[in-house]
C-alpha cells in the first residue's frame, strides 16, 4: 500500500461527498495504490449512512464508526491503527485541508522526511481565535522541552515508521500536536493557506478549545508544579521580611497566601486527575461498525476489553 488517507469525521454529511470527489481527483496521480480510511466519530447526522454508501461504490474506501463521539484525538488514533500505507496522510473532512497540497507534502516526505506538516496561516482567522492560539503556543513553548511550531495543525503526512511511533505511545490524554512533536524524526513544514469550511460548522466551542489547550499543556509540562513550590517559598520569605519591617497590611498578606495555596492545590489536583484517568487503562474508543477496506483489518471480532491497552478497543464488526 503506497498511501493511506485518514479522515476523522464528526457530523460531516455536507462536506464528505465533496472531500471524496476531491480525493478521487487527486490521489490517483499521487500513489500507485491508495486507500481512504474514514473514521465516523459518533456522528449524529447522516454521516454514517453516507460513509456506508461511499464504501459501497468505492472499493478503496474503508470506514470505522465509533460507538459515540470520543473526540478528534481518539478518532485519529482509530484511523492510524488501520492505516497500512507506506505513507499516511491525515486530513480534516471539511476541505480546510486542501487535497491539492498533498502532492507537495508527499514530495517532501519522499525526500527522506518522516513528517511533513502544513502550518496554518492565521491572518484570516478572527482575532477571537487567533489570539488565544498565539498565547497558547507562547506559553507552551516558553517552557523548556518540546516545541510546537505555531500554526502546526493536524494536516500532515507521516511515514509508516512515524505512525508506528505514535501508536506506541499509550497515554489516555492524547494531545496529538504534542505527540507529533514528541516522536521527533526529520520534519518539514509547508504553509497552509486559509480555506473556508465546506459546509457544516466547526466543532470547537471557545470552552472546548480552552479545555483542549489546558489538556495539552498539563499533559506535556510538569514544570508548573515546581513553579508552585518556588512561589510558595518566595511568599514565605516575603511575608517574613514583611513582618520584620512591621507591615500593617498583614491581613492582606494572609489573604494573598491563602489564594496562592488554593491555586497550588488546584494545580496539584490537575495532575492528580490526569494520573487517575491514566490508571484506569480504559480503551481510547469503542468500535460500533466497520466496513469496506477497514473491515478486514485489525483482527476479527473481539468482545471484551482488548488485552493490549495500546491498541485498546472493542470490536463488534
Ligand atoms: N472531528 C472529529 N471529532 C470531534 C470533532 C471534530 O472527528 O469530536 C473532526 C471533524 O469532523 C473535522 C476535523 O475533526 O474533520 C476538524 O474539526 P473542525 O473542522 O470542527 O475543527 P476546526 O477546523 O474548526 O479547527
Ligand atoms: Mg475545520
Amino acid at each position: 500500500m503506497d498511501l493511506t488517507v485518514v479522515v476523522p469525521c464528526f457530523n460531516e454529511q455536507r462536506a464528505l461527498p465533496h472531500l471524496h470527489d476531491a480525493l478521487c481527483r487527486v490521489l490517483p496521480r499521487l500513489a500507485t495504490e491508495y486507500e481512504i480510511v474514514v473514521v465516523d466519530d459518533g456522528s449524529t447526522d447522516r454521516t454514517l449512512p453516507q460513509v456506508r454508501a461511499l464504501a459501497a461504490v468505492d472499493p478503496r474506501l474503508g470506514f470505522v464508526s465509533l460507538s459515540r463521539n470520543f473526540g478528534k484525538e481518539a478518532a485519529l488514533l482509530a484511523g492510524l491503527q488501520r492505516a497500512r500505507g507506506r505513507r499516511v496522510a491525515i486530513m480534516d473532512a471539511d476541505l480546510q485541508h486542501p487535497p491539492e497540497l498533498l502532492g507537495r507534502m508527499l514530495a517532501l516526505l519522499d525526500d527522506g522526511r518522516d513528517q511533513v506538516v502544513a502550518c496554518r496561516d492565521r491572518r484570516h482567522e478572527p482575532l477571537s481565535r487567533a489570539l488565544p492560539a498565539k498565547v497558547f503556543y507562547r506559553v507552551f513553548n516558553g517552557f523548556r522541552g518540546l516545541r510546537i511550531p505555531a500554526g502546526a495543525g493536524d494536516y500532515r503526512v507521516l511515514s509508516q515508521r512515524a505512525v508506528q511511533a505514535l501508536l506506541a505511545l499509550p497515554e489516555q490524554h492524547r494531545f496529538s500536536k504534542g505527540l507529533f512533536a514528541w516522536i521527533g524524526f526529520d520534519t518539514a513544514h509547508v504553509p497552509l493557506p486559509h480555506v473556508p469550511r465546506r459546509g457544516g460548522r466547526s466543532k470547537w466551542s471557545r470552552r472546548g478549545l480552552l479545555e483542549y489547550a489546558l489538556d495539552g499543556f498539563f499533559s506535556f509540562h510538569h514544570k508548573p508544579l515546581r513553579f508552585a513550590v518556588h512561589l510558595g517559598a518566595a511568599l514565605v520569605l516575603g511575608s517574613l521580611s514583611g513582618l520584620v519591617a512591621g507591615v500593617p497590611a498583614l491581613f492582606a498578606g494572609v489573604l494573598a497566601v491563602c489564594g496562592v495555596q488554593l491555586g497550588c492545590l488546584g494545580l496539584i489536583g490537575e495532575y492528580l486527575g490526569r494520573i487517575h484517568l491514566e490508571t484506569k487503562h480504559r480503551p481510547h474508543f469503542l468500535v460500533k461498525e466497520t466496513g469496506g477496506r477497514a473491515a478486514d483489518r485489525g483482527s476479527a471480532v473481539l468482545c471484551g476489553a482488548s488485552a493490549d491497552p495500546v491498541q485498546g478497543e472493542l470490536w463488534s464488526a
